[in-house]
This record gives structure tokens, sequence and C-alpha cells, in this order.
């Protein structure tokens, strides 16, 4: 039925929409909304934030267009569902939490699954350690009222980064940022509506 209802609503990735089949997001949403797990909604989870509705997952992560071999980037982990779907589709994820409750539970749930091409930092996503190198693909799942040109420096050449762009309260639109030969060429999608993306690490926990 999952899997009918995002075929439905226009996804047709193979690859995508198995890896949605596979990662039971039930693990991933507050333990009283198990039951909706399924549904295409956002749901809330700790810290104030909230889970993506499905749809918007496997849209992004169509739109990212994920290979095997990618190294990816997301910027905003929440409850980590996201990081799980591209863990099935990449070599490896980095993604990063400015709230360090929220990094250790997903880093518990992922480990849980054998998710091991995870990795989970806490840390600020405006501000990626140099070490981390740079990605073939990079999501950004709050809402950023610009993409710093800091983070489309991390892109390798011809990498696609995915962000949600505009107001933080309000709608933003979800905007595909490719690297070319040239510099970047910019794609606006579809509206969308995230929660924002705020500098530095969260002081609560
Ligand atoms: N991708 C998540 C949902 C993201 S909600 C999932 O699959 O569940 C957005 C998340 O981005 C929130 O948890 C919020 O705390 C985080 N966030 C906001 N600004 C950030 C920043 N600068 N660096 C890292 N994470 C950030």
């Amino acid at each position: 039925m999952f899997q009918l209802s995002l075929r439905r609503r226009g996804i047709s990735n193979q690859a995508v929409l198995r890896a949605m089949e596979e990662v039971p997001r039930e693990v991933f949403v507050a333990a009283g909304d198990r039951e909706h797990a399924y549904r295409d909604s956002a749901l809330g989870i700790a810290c104030g934030q909230t889970i993506s509705q499905p749809f918007v997952v496997a849209y992004m992560t169509e739109q990212l267009q994920p290979q095997k071999h990618h190294k990816v980037l997301e910027i905003g982990t929440g409850s980590g569902y996201q990081a799980a779907v591209l863990s099935r589709l990449c070599a490896h994820v980095l993604t990063i939490e400015r709230y360090r409750t929220l990094a250790d539970t997903a880093r518990a749930r992922l480990e849980k699954l054998g998710y091991y091409n995870v990795e989970v930092m806490f840390g600020d996503g405006f501000d990626i350690p140099p070490g981390a190198g740079d990605f073939d693909r990079i999501i950004v799942t709050a809402a950023m009222e610009q993409i710093p040109d800091s983070l489309l420096q991390r892109l390798e050449p011809r990498g696609i980064l995915i962000a949600p762009v505009g107001p933080h309260h309000g709608t933003q639109t979800l905007v595909r940022v490719t690297r070319t030969e040239s510099g970047f060429e910019r794609k606006e999608l579809v509206d969308v509506r995230f929660v924002p993306a705020l500098r530095g690490i969260a002081r609560e926990l």
C-alpha cells in the first residue's frame, strides 16, 4: 500500500521505492505515533522538530539521483529516517544534527537496524568540518533562507544539492542545484514546508 501510494503520486525510481519499502518508518516516529507511521503526513518528534512526510522524503531522494558509489551529506538528521533511506542507495551518508538528543537517538536507531554506512554527527550544518571532505550529493532537510556558498563549494564536480529555500516560517521552494563545469545550475521544483535551519548547535538538549 505504501509503495502504491508513492507510485500514484509520481515516484517512479524503483530503487527509491524499494528503499522506502525496506526502511521501517515506525521505528523513527514517536512511540505514540506508530499506528500512523505509514500515513502520508509529517509527524512531531522530540525537540519540537518533525519527521517529514513520506512522499516528500521519496521525492527529495528521487530528485537527488543517488547512486551506489555516492558519498552523501544530510543537514538535519531529525529522526534519522531520511538518512536511513539514503543509506540503502548510497555508499556513505554523513548526517548532521544540531540537537544532541536527536543525534544520539538517531545514531542508536540506525545502529540497531544495522545501517552501518551512516555516520551521525552532532554539530552545525552551516559549519561542516573541512575534514569531512566534499560530497557527491547534499540534502538539506531544514529551511534555509538562502543556500550558503560555502555549502555549494562542498559539492564534487557534477554534484547535486537539494534544499528547501525560503522564509523560515511559511512556504519554501525545493531547489535543486547541480554543479557544472562552468558553475551552478539552479532549478526550482515544488513548494514545501520545513522547520527552519538555525545556526549553531542547540543550547537545549
Ligand atoms: N530529515 C529528518 C527531518 C528533519 S527536521 C528526518 O528524516 O526525520 C529538520 C532537522 O534539522 C531538525 O531536527 C533540526 O534540529 C535540524 N537542524 C536545523 N538547523 C540545523 C543546522 N544548522 N545543523 C544541523 N541540523 C539542523
